[in-house]
């Protein structure tokens, strides 16, 4: 009965958040070139258990709309930056996703709510352990994950319908274009790494679309603020070292 009464409870939250992210949406309608959200991506993020993806001293926050810390120096992004990646993405149910930077995990589980099968690569490897187990025991069985540097992309799955970058590039990973169908999209936060001021915007979202001849169009969604895309040091050595594996 009290857990009843709490999954009525969590319901009533994310009803609440989605209202604040509509209206975030229409603040931003200027920005994002619409004033509302597809309204599958919007199912999509009512029906996924944010507070499961968030560490259990965090959990009364939720479904506040802001982004939470998840440890290791890394943070679940804030539900409106999910809503608006997932929606510029353009994409529905059975389309391939890549995601790169899988956090929490939270991003993924609404892809998979959307109906999208999903490949996410996280470079920590405490992070990557508890998001893919979580992902598991939440039953999030269209979502693949794995540990690398995600600048690299999951080339036995390429290509993809769309790209979700969830960590700040300093530039396009060349790979990731190389991974996007023709007719794909791809998410990015590009500039630099956010500064001493917390949640100030250093980056630009830029939405990438490779049209059907391969030629590469892009588009600014949003002035942001990410934590940095990582090379992981032994990814690095590799590289200067010319090497593959
Ligand atoms: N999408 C996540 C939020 C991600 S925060 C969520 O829904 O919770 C960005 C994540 O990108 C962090 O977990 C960080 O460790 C990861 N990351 C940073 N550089 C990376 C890289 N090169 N490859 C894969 N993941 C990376």
């Amino acid at each position: 009965m009290a857990e009843e009464r709490k999954t009525a409870e969590r319901a009533k939250e994310r009803a609440e958040m989605l209202r604040l992210i509509d209206a975030e949406v229409a603040e931003t309608a200027h920005w994002l070139g619409k004033d509302k959200l597809d309204p599958r991506v919007r199912e999509a993020l009512a029906r996924t258990p944010r507070h499961a993806f968030v560490p259990r001293m965090e959990e009364a926050y939720a479904y506040e709309n802001q982004p939470l810390p998840i440890g290791l120096g890394q943070t679940i992004s804030q539900p409106y930056i999910v809503a608006i990646m997932t929606d510029q993405a353009n994409i529905g149910p059975g389309s391939r996703v890549l995601e790169v930077g899988t956090g929490s995990g939270y991003q993924a589980a609404v892809l998979a709510e959307l109906g999208c099968e999903v490949w996410s690569i996280e470079t920590v490897p405490e992070l990557a352990e508890a998001a893919a187990k979580r992902l598991k025991e939440l039953g999030y069985g269209k979502v693949h994950c794995r540990r690398g540097d995600g600048a690299k992309g999951w080339p036995e799955a390429a290509p993809f319908d769309a790209i979700l970058v969830t960590a700040a590039a300093t530039a396009i990973p060349p790979a990731l274009i190389d991974q996007l169908k023709h007719g794909g999209r791809m998410i990015i936060p590009l500039g630099p790494p956010d500064g001493a001021i917390r949640f100030t915007s250093t980056q630009d979202l830029l939405r990438i679309e490779k049209a059907g001849d391969g030629s590469v169009t892009k588009q600014v969604v949003l002035p942001v603020a990410f934590v940095p895309l990582i090379t992981p040091p032994e990814d690095a050595a590799r590289e200067e070292n010319g090497g593959e594996d």
